[in-house]
């Protein structure tokens, strides 16, 4: 497998260096739900959609500062990290509660399995967002390579465009 770095214009203005395998395919195994046992971190415009539809006292909670859909330890074996928890929203059936019923879900939601950074540009004057895929997607994430949809093909649906907006769009923090 070829892995070259290419830039990809995702949105009018809007570009990424891509730093995987262009070959890469993609698509969530739904019976997964690795990522979903997780805390998420929630943008200023998450938490204001998400006022819009859920309670954030019962859903969220902050860490170093920053808003999280916090995890909760559930009464189930299934669909849950080792020690039992998983974010807040994840049914018993396994499906995202917010994606189900209000047919919205946090943009770092659906950033994975990618993973952003920021470089500084050749030219020294400006950034770059790169683009690579998590390590532990490698290890966990069931959707790599099983289908025929290319990632690169598709980068819309996993990089919301306020990602360009963020002062610090690095998707490194977890809960
Ligand atoms: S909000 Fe939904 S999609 Fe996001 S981690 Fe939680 S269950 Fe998964
Ligand atoms: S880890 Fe990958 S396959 Fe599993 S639920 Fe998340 S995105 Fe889908």
């Amino acid at each position: 497998m070829s892995t070259e770095a290419r830039r990809v214009e995702v949105y009018p203005d809007r570009e990424v260096v891509v730093d995987f395998d262009p070959d890469l395919t993609f698509e969530c195994v739904e019976e997964c739900t690795w990522c979903c046992q997780h805390g998420v971190l929630l943008y200023e415009k998450d938490l204001l959609e998400l006022a819009a539809r859920e309670s954030l006292a019962e859903s969220t909670t902050q860490f170093r500062g920053q808003d999280f859909v916090r995890r909760e330890e559930k009464e189930r074996d299934e669909h849950v990290a080792e020690d039992g928890g998983a974010c807040f929203f994840l049914r018993e059936d396994g499906l995202c509660a917010l994606h189900d019923e209000h047919d919205w879900k946090p943009a770092r939601c659906s950033v994975f399995p990618l993973h952003v950074t920021v470089e500084e540009a050749p030219d020294g004057e400006d950034r770059e967002l790169h683009v690579s895929i998590r390590e532990e997607a490698e290890e966990h994430c069931e959707g790599l390579n099983v289908s025929e949809r290319r990632v690169v093909d598709h980068l819309d649906a996993f990089l919301p465009e306020l990602l360009w907006e963020l002062d610090d769009p690095e998707t490194y923090r977890e809960l």
